[in-house]
């Protein structure tokens, strides 16, 4: 079987890669770079041990992603490209909506000209939006806030009206929580340029010392103790949840939705705690007002995985720490 792994070069992707090289899967990388360093690719052959196809292509030329199914017989895509910056995405709407919407249509195209009709597609929890109650669970309304959660609920309803258009197809959806973590080699993990949006990387840079101490956004919320609530999980686990999506998405048609979480919320004190212990270092921190968007909480209700994709996430909060300290410290010579 031989997978194209779209972002195949990202926080994600990599490690789904290493993944199904460990299920005995073949895959090829199609990966433009803009969001990542071409070098993962080497790593990731030096964590397998083995050598595969890698594709620098961008998914809006469809000239360029129909040539690789030319080229090759696929037998199923797994779809992490995109872009992921919420905050950009309310800046520049259309490069989002152009990039995650088109480009997913170009792969879908080219897709059906090729006959590969089976996908796994990178949601998120983020199309809940901020009504719902918490465990958010797959049945629930959408909505977004931004053009990046926009997009993703676009892509899932194209693909579910794709499925119902045409029988053969096959979408499984995954809505991910907070993916947090690196590999255990320390080699792979995410490190996003410029200053860090989201709380680990930022956390990665107080503990280096790059960073003066990390703003909270918060402690008003009605949490247990007033700091927002996530549910993490470690980016092997989630890696892990995608092969047993394929494994569905092979024996069924249709679109089906899963959230990948870990059930349980933490809170941006608890996460602090957390990497103190994991790395020896002190986190300073200062209470600021909420950022815009943000909801208190936001944890998965997993039973739909458990049940029908036989996955849970295995690693702790301490585990997710120990391994990111672990990836920034490698990454800075440390
Ligand atoms: P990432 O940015 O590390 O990986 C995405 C990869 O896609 C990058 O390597 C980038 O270079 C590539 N890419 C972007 N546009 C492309 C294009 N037009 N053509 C080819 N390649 C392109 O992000 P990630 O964290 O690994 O996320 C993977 C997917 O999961 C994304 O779709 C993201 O929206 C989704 N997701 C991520 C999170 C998260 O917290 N990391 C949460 C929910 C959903
Ligand atoms: N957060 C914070 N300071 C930061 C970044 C994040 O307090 O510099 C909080 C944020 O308000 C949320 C949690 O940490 O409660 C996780 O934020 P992140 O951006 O990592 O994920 P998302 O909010 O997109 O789920």
């Amino acid at each position: 079987m031989s997978i194209l792994v779209t972002g195949g070069n990202g926080f994600i992707g990599s490690h789904t890669c290493v993944e199904l090289a460990e299920a005995g899967y073949d895959f090829i990388i199609m990966d433009n770079c803009s969001n990542s360093d071409e070098k993962n690719i080497e790593v990731i052959q030096k964590i397998i041990g083995k050598n595969f196809k890698f594709y620098n292509a961008d998914m809006r030329d469809f000239n360029g992603v129909d040539g690789i199914f030319k080229e090759n017989t696929i037998d199923s895509v797994i779809h992490f490209a995109g872009l992921k910056a919420v905050g950009e995405s309310v800046e520049k709407p259309l490069e989002y909506y152009e990039n995650n919407v088109s480009g997913t249509i170009n792969v879908l195209k080219a897709m059906n000209k090729n006959s590969c009709k089976n996908i796994i597609f990178s949601s998120s929890a983020t199309v809940y939006g901020l009504n719902n109650k918490v465990p958010f669970e797959e049945t629930m309304p959408l909505s977004a806030i931004n053009p990046y959660g926009q997009s993703k609920i676009m892509i899932e309803k194209i693909l579910t009206d794709l499925c119902k258009a045409d029988l053969e197809w096959s979408a499984v959806i995954l809505r991910y929580f907070n993916p947090i973590g690196a590999h255990e080699s320390g080699l792979l993990g995410e490190n996003p340029k410029g200053i860090p949006n989201n709380l680990i990387p930022y956390i990665n840079h107080v503990a280096l010392g790059d960073l003066p101490y990390l703003n909270i956004f918060g402690n008003d919320y009605d949490t247990p103790d007033g700091t927002g609530v996530r549910d993490y999980i470690h980016v092997v686990d989630l890696a892990k949840g995608h092969i047993k999506a394929m494994d569905y998405g092979f024996k069924h048609k249709g679109a089906e939705v899963f959230n990948l979480g870990s059930g349980k919320g933490t809170s941006v004190f608890e996460i602090v705690k957390a990497y103190e212990k994991a790395s020896g270092k002190k986190i300073k921190y200062k209470i600021i007002g909420r950022r815009a968007g943000d909801v208190g909480m936001c944890y998965a209700d997993i039973r739909k995985a458990e049940k029908v994709l036989d996955w849970h996430a295995k690693y702790d909060i301490e585990k997710m720490c120990r391994d990111s300290w672990n990836f920034i410290k490698k990454q800075h010579g440390n």
